[in-house]
């Protein structure tokens, strides 16, 4: 793709993608910006300490995050960020949209891919129908 403005989709679709990054992993431990930088470009996204530092202020400014200093392993001073319970909530909404997402542009897509042609196997030998037993009505005898 020449045509792709990277700055445009960045601005317009991934910032989001990288906030919902960012949240799913305060939910499972304080993250500092370092470490965030390191998973997101794992994730192939390559973004700058000066982009990323301006949206945890923002996720902390809307209350999803909580931050506080403290000395880490190599005694240097630093921030870490913790997902708060509005920021769970957040989290537990985004899930379900996740999902939909998912469902609508991954799944419906698969879906909706030209199949191979259904084959069977072999001739399947029509079931030879049963008819019921006539019921005989038994004849008295006098
Ligand atoms: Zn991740």
């Amino acid at each position: 793709m020449t045509s792709l403005d990277a700055k445009l989709l960045t601005r317009e679709i991934l910032l989001g993608f990288w906030k919902v990054h960012i949240l799913h992993h305060a939910a499972a431990h304080p993250i500092i910006g370092q470490w965030v930088l390191t998973e997101l470009r794992r994730h192939g996204y390559d973004i700058s300490p000066g982009t990323l530092y301006p949206l945890l202020k923002r996720l902390e400014r809307n209350g999803w995050l909580r931050s506080e200093e403290a000395v880490g392993g190599s005694n240097h001073r630093r921030r870490y960020y913790h997902l708060t319970t509005r920021g769970a909530t957040v989290m537990e909404a985004l899930r379900e949209t996740i999902v939909e997402l998912h469902h609508e542009v991954i799944d419906e897509a698969v879906a909706h891919a030209p199949r191979k042609p259904f084959r069977l196997v072999g001739p399947i030998a029509p079931r030879a129908a049963k008819k019921p037993a006539a019921r005989r009505r038994r004849r008295r005898k006098p």
